[in-house]
């Protein structure tokens, strides 16, 4: 599994991490043991949030015992925000995943409490030791310039956003911007949230193909190019360890210029939205 430097928080993180959304919708042995096969196959970053229903705790089960080896990340909701609020919240997420520290803390998009609010609780944990690192999801480079007119620079570790084959709107403003502050790029739902593109479909053909010469997944050669390059990582959700076995294949996957070009022109960019996409 590839890794690269985490942004501010400085540290080695695998470029395919685990998400957990929804995780605690199945059979929860079974996505227990999903994480833990993740964990085997070196996707370290597990990505949860107080957002995600049973997931804190389903997380705290798979990681009971290998805490040290997991890059931790939750997320503080923006209704919780406030200065007082995202104390408690963190409180909350280090009990509910049985540990003393995350290794990244989140604000899970902007809300109505002042970011300055949100920002020194951030900090105040930081120096209790309860988050080793803190960053932001959902922001669009407006949003940086705020948060980082607030912390200054080297603060903000990630940005943690949309991004799959066919959402590609972080590409306009967004990894330049956080290219230019050393913040990470963590894609978040990288299949599209079961929207992945059909076999039979344009996109799919060529993805097919790649994967061929590769002897790899289309998937695999999907979560390869979503971290192609620094400062991209991606977080894909498998609640199957077949899944999770699949998706941490890709973290060896080099794709070739011509393969990244044939993926760009099948799965365009396209226009600047408005605002930034998110779910
Ligand atoms: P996703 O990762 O794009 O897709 C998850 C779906 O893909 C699940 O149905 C999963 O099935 C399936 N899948 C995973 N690996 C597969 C494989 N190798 N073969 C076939 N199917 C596979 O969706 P997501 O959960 O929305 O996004 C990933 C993570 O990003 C989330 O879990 C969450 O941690 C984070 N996220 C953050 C935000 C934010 O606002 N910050 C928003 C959305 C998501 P199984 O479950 O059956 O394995």
């Amino acid at each position: 599994m590839n890794t690269r430097c985490f942004g501010n928080a400085r540290k080695d993180v695998p470029i395919i991490g685990q998400g957990t959304w929804e995780i605690d919708r199945g059979d929860r042995a079974v996505a227990i043991e999903s994480i833990r096969d993740g964990l085997d196959s070196g996707m370290a970053h597990v990505d949860t949030a107080e957002m995600y229903g049973d997931a804190e705790p389903l997380v705290a089960e798979a990681i009971a015992g290998r805490r040290d080896e997991v890059f931790l990340v939750s997320k503080v909701l923006p209704s919780n925000a406030s200065a007082k609020g995202t104390i408690s919240a963190c409180e909350r997420s280090l009990g509910r995943l049985k540990t003393d520290r995350l290794d990244c803390y989140l604000l899970h998009w902007r809300g109505s409490y002042p970011l300055a609010e949100t920002i020194a609780a951030f900090e105040e944990l930081r120096q209790a030791g309860k988050i080793l690192s803190w960053g932001v999801s959902n922001f669009d480079a407006d949003d940086l310039d705020e948060a980082l007119a607030i912390a200054g620079e080297g603060r903000i570790a990630c940005n943690q956003v949309l991004y799959h084959l066919q959402e590609r709107a972080i590409e306009h403003a967004v990894i330049p911007w956080c290219e230019a502050h050393g913040v990470a790029v963590v894609g978040y739902s990288p299949f599209g949230h079961g929207k992945f593109p059909k076999p039979g479909s344009p996109g799919g053909r060529v993805l097919h193909a790649i994967a061929e010469a590769h002897d790899a997944t289309p998937r695999q050669v999907a979560l390869a190019f979503l971290s192609r390059r620094p400062p991209l990582f991606t977080i894909p959700k498998a609640s199957r360890g077949e899944h999770a076995a699949e998706n941490a294949g890709a973290g060896l996957l080099a794709l070739s210029d011509d393969e990244l070009g044939r993926i760009d022109a099948a799965f365009p960019v396209g226009p600047k939205p408005r605002s930034l996409p998110m779910l």
